[in-house]
């Protein structure tokens, strides 16, 4: 077992999981959104699919037992264990955009979308690569009228949520840099690679 790593409030890294290996995103502090990004390690076009996995999995609600599919149709990741039962497969990492487009009034932010774009850089995949980011932790309801919206999430200190690599992957992972996603504050996320 690895080492907890912490990733700081409003940044992010990349790193190789190996197939049958199992990633596990805490949330230290409560409160606290990480965007989860997985590639094919062996060719990095080939990407977790929102699409794919809400399509395939039947629900927009995934948790435990649910699998993330690639744009290839390949599943990438397995959720093993998930102590919140609420994430987003939804929205998109957010961006100095977002942060034009919701928050004219505050300092802009290059975002989970900037901070992954640096890690990614020296694996060989270009922002336009990246595609919707699994948000663990996001809490995006769905009202019946087809209207989303962000709320807190639901998570409380130390809880988590784990993955088990179905291929050799390259991972991306963020502490999110948004207001409305994580309650209005910015925490740590932490997370820990086991074989
Ligand atoms: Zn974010």
């Amino acid at each position: 077992m690895s080492a907890t790593v912490r990733i700081g409030p409003r940044s992010g890294t990349t790193f190789p999981l190996a197939r049958g290996e199992r990633l596990t995103v805490f949330d230290p502090e409560g409160g606290q959104v990480a965007d989860l990004l997985a590639f094919n390690r062996d060719d990095v076009r080939e990407a977790i699919s929102n699409g794919r996995t809400l399509d395939y999995e039947e629900t927009i609600r995934l948790t435990a037992g649910h699998r993330l599919w690639s744009n290839r149709s390949n599943v990438l990741l397995t959720i093993e264990q998930d102590s919140v039962g609420a994430h987003d497969f939804l929205l998109t990492p957010c961006s100095a955009d977002t942060f034009r487009h919701f928050y004219p009034d505050k300092p802009v932010h290059r975002g989970c979308f900037g901070n992954l774009s640096e890690a990614l850089a020296p694996w060989g995949i270009q922002p336009d690569a990246i595609p919707v980011a699994f948000n663990c932790f996001m809490n995006v309801p769905v009202a019946g009228d087809g209207r989303i919206s962000v709320l807190p999430p639901l998570s409380k200190p130390g809880d988590s949520i784990a993955f088990r690599a179905e291929r050799d992957l390259i991972i991306g992972l963020t502490a999110c840099s948004a207001y409305a996603s994580n309650g209005g504050s910015f925490k740590p996320i932490d997370y820990r690679i086991e074989r």
